[in-house]
């Protein structure tokens, strides 16, 4: 990756929050020395990650999406107790509102909700929003190159958006088996992700742009493997063939790896 944007290095910092979080929902394991987990210590987190959920959900904008940037918009509504001057300049950038979207879906989803259930019925409420809003701003087009990519291309690093809302929709689709509202919008999500791909290898910006990327490519796993467990008018086999041989997807000799910035760090 190497353009060192600021807004690449925001949507991969969302990704590590959001995954930070799904970890988080992950029962402790016992330590190596074999000791017991802190009596507690479930409720703990479930409790944390409850009031996690609801700042995402006080958040969260009327048109069922997360704003990257604008979310502090919804300070003076249902979140009036919050100063926005607190969230300085920790914005990110209005362009990865879809991916945003998908992080913050993926965070109900690991906590066992999906839009139609769950344990508290205002998630799955931001859920429903949110599936909505996906479907709403995915592609209808002729083009293949375009057709079923969830957002715009005015950012070069649209793919990640398009990879994250496809993880999260393919989620939402086998947690709830809602065939109806999602398998058309997930089976068209797909078909572009398997267009993209670099042929024998993995995933950059664009549609099959040559070199692959460590993270994009990563999403693109995700996104797929989730899909897999879907039935899509999609062979099976595309995305198995996809998926095949995985660790092989970015092979060394097209596999641009900001190796001047680590050289750099090293002081070489
Ligand atoms: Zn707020």
């Amino acid at each position: 990756m190497p353009e060192r944007s600021r807004r690449g290095t925001r949507i991969a910092v969302c990704a590590a929050l959001a995954l930070a979080l799904l970890f988080c929902l992950v029962p402790a394991a016992p330590t190596s020395a074999g000791a017991a987990v802190e009596p507690g210590t479930s409720k703990r987190i479930d409790k944390a990650t409850f009031w996690a959920l609801d700042w995402l959900r006080r958040h969260q904008s009327p048109d069922g999406s997360w704003k990257a940037r604008d979310f502090t918009a919804m300070c003076r509504t249902t979140c009036a107790n919050d100063d926005p001057a607190r969230y300085g300049d920790g914005r990110g950038n209005a362009e990865h509102d879809v991916g945003v979207t998908g992080l913050a879906m993926l965070a109900y989803t690991g906590f066992g909700h999906t839009h139609k259930a769950g344990a508290y019925p205002e998630f799955a409420e931001c859920l429903e929003k949110a599936r909505k809003y996906l479907a709403g701003v995915q592609v209808k087009s002729r083009d293949p190159n375009s057709n079923g990519r969830f957002g715009s291309t005015r950012h070069e690093q649209w793919i990640y958006d398009h990879a994250i809302a496809t993880a999260a929709m393919a989620e939402l689709l086998v947690m709830s088996g809602d065939r109806e509202a999602l398998q058309q919008v997930v089976t068209d999500a797909v078909l572009l992700c398997l267009r993209a791909q670099n042929p024998g290898s993995g995933w950059k910006y664009g549609i099959q742009p040559g070199k692959s990327d460590t993270s994009v490519t990563a999403w693109m796993v995700i996104a797929l493997k989730t899909a897999g467990n879907c039935r899509l008018d999609i062979p099976k086999e595309r995305i198995e063939s996809a998926l095949k041989g995985r660790q092989r997807l970015v092979p060394a000799r097209d596999f641009d790896f900001e190796r001047g910035d680590r050289l750099r760090s090293h002081g070489r």
